[in-house]
């Protein structure tokens, strides 16, 4: 697909309010702040296209844009839930169990985690979840700008030595987008999910 040609489809509170789950879909998630705005504005070339967040943990919405007539992204709220009280947190956390588990359309999820922080508490359950529902996970190590070549390596290497359990399902990769560094490779992965 052309990721230039994505529009903004529809939001969804709740899993009930997702479009037609007819299709083919691949969702982003990730703490708050980790860099999931950047990350969808860069591979759209669309700066506005999913707001870069300044108040993190607010959107507390599913987001869908539109590819093709069946091909979608989506942006799932960010989590970490900063000021969240803590029963909107268990509401969120159970909203996207939900999802992950019942959208047949979703053919795979990118996790997002910054390279200086990976494999949080909320990351684990993520991927624990994704595991559980037979979707493969590609994680995006962020902000890869943030550190020089040899640590960022050293990163790549320990999250996939920490996932290697998970087999062929999870895979991990640097990310940029401010150097727009690992686009190709991203890209490779989304095409791979989003083919009829
Ligand atoms: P979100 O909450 O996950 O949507 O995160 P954002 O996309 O809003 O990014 C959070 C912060 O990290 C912002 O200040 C961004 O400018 C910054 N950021 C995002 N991506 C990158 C990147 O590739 N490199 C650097 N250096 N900063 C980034």
């Amino acid at each position: 697909p052309d990721y230039r040609a994505a529009t903004f489809l529809t939001s969804a509170g709740k899993v009930s309010q997702c479009p037609e789950d007819s299709g083919w879909e691949v969702a982003f998630a990730g703490r708050s702040n980790a860099g999931k705005s950047s990350a969808i504005n860069s591979l759209t070339a669309n700066k506005k296209l999913a707001r870069t967040s300044k108040t993190p943990g607010r959107t507390q919405l599913i987001n869908f844009f539109e590819l093709s007539e069946n091909q979608r992204l989506v942006d799932l709220p960010g989590y970490g839930f900063a000021k969240v009280p803590l029963a909107v947190k268990r509401e969120w956390t159970r909203q996207l169990e939900n999802y992950l588990q019942t959208r047949e359309s979703l053919r795979g999820l990118v996790l997002l985690m910054d390279v200086r922080h990976p494999l949080q508490e909320f990351d684990r359950q993520m991927l624990g979840w994704a595991i559980a529902a037979d979707m493969p996970v590609h994680i995006l190590l962020t902000k890869a700008d943030k550190l020089k070549n040899g640590p960022a390596g050293n990163t790549l290497l320990q999250v996939r030595k920490q996932t290697r359990d998970y087999g062929d399902r999870v895979s991990v990769q640097l990310f940029s987008a401010l150097k727009h560094t690992g686009h190709k490779e991203l890209i490779a992965v989304l095409d791979a999910w989003l083919m009829d």
